[in-house]
């Protein structure tokens, strides 16, 4: 029954490879009697996206075949054991990184760079190390916001492998695609080379031991997010918005993608960015321009956690474009991104 078995498994494709199942090596194990009929399927990255629908795939098929045990078919679902992961002569550097968090948007330009490098300088001033891994594809802006454009990393080999050196401002190590492409190249860039490069960043850049890395995502949803996500294991994702892009369907997408039962991120919260406006000289003033209460209206209702606003700030935009983020100059911006900071980091200690 077991030969049997595994020649209807050559039945079942694995989109991405092209491979039956059987001889791509995912069938883990068989066992099969008149009465019930297991079988375990075994996946090479720690998060295949097709894995739940091979799964299904190959229940239906055993029960269509074997209708008498159909109510008795198991079909497991392991992740690859770290050591048994592909390529093992590629070894990743981000073996020593504590947490890993995602920061995600629905749409451009509503802080999330801004927001990230903010993030990250905090978490580096509460006394964490820090990496920051620029994937923004689209416009990548990190070099900028740290005012190190001109950085050209240097490759180093160690026992026979290349790595990439990231650049190092305020002891945070930063990585971007910025520093590999002309912005103006950003967008002629095709998903695969794209992926690639990403890929390439992901695990070959020099990190050494962190506590936190950051990585700042292109906007939206798409390829290149789920290939990062399948590449690294991301302990959970922030989500940036404005007041008004909140409820939008793209928020809510992107909330979505991590929360699919094949991507299973936990997503810590939503932060909102642009909140309000102070003017100088009334400072107590607050001026909802963009409406008021959506992100905390809209986090309650999707079961999101709130993590924090940050009002229009003037000093926010000028740090960026300074290099220096305004947590670093502004005591105010320092305050309200220590309260999300907080809160991402026992968010990430609950979750183990
Ligand atoms: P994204 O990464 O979402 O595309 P950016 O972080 O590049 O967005 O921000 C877009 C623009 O908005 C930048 O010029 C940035 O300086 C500005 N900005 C972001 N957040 C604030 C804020 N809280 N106050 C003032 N300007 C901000």
């Amino acid at each position: 029954m077991q030969t049997e078995i595994t020649e209807l498994l050559k039945n079942v494709i694995h989109p991405e490879t092209g491979e039956n199942i059987v001889d791509g090596g995912f069938v883990d194990n068989i066992s099969a009697d008149d009465t019930k009929i297991t079988v375990s399927l075994r996946f090479k990255k720690a998060r295949d996206p097709f894995a739940a629908k091979i799964k299904t795939q190959v229940q239906t098929l055993l029960a269509e075949h074997y209708p008498a045990v159909a109510e008795h078919i198991t079909v497991f679902v392991k992740e690859a054991a770290p050591a048994a992961a592909p390529r093992p002569e590629r070894r990743t550097t981000t073996e020593r990184i504590d947490k890993i968090v995602a920061v995600a948007s629905g749409k451009g330009g509503v802080g999330k760079s801004t927001v990230t490098a903010n993030l990250a300088v905090t978490l580096r001033n509460m006394g964490y190390r820090v990496g920051l891994l620029d994937a923004d594809i689209y416009g990548p802006s990190q070099p900028k916001m740290f005012g190190c454009e001109g950085y050209i990393p240097d490759a180093e080999r160690i026992d026979g492998q290349d790595y990439i050196v990231p650049a190092e401002v305020k002891g945070i190590k930063l990585m971007s695609i910025g520093f590999f492409i002309r912005p103006t190249d950003a967008l002629l860039w095709r998903g695969a080379m794209a992926t690639n490069a990403l890929k390439q960043l992901v695990h070959q850049t020099l990190w050494g031991e962190l506590d936190f890395l950051l990585i700042d995502l292109p906007p939206g949803t798409g390829d290149i997010h789920l290939s990062i996500i399948s590449e690294l294991k991301i302990d959970g994702a922030v989500i940036v918005s404005t007041p008004q892009q909140v409820a939008v369907a793209d928020v809510v997408r992107g909330v979505e993608m991590f929360r699919h039962e094949n991507v299973n991120i936990p997503v810590l919260g939503i932060i909102e960015n642009m909140s309000w406006f102070t003017p100088a000289e009334l400072p107590d003033n607050r001026y909802y321009i963009f409406g008021h209460g959506g992100a905390k209206r809209y986090a309650a209702e999707c079961d999101v956690d709130f993590l924090g606003d940050i009002p229009i700030i003037q000093s926010v935009m000028e740090g960026s474009d300074e290099g220096i983020p305004a947590v670093e100059t502004d005591g105010a911006v320092s305050g309200f991104y220590r309260q999300a900071a907080e809160k991402v980091v026992y968010k990430l200690s609950k979750n183990g």
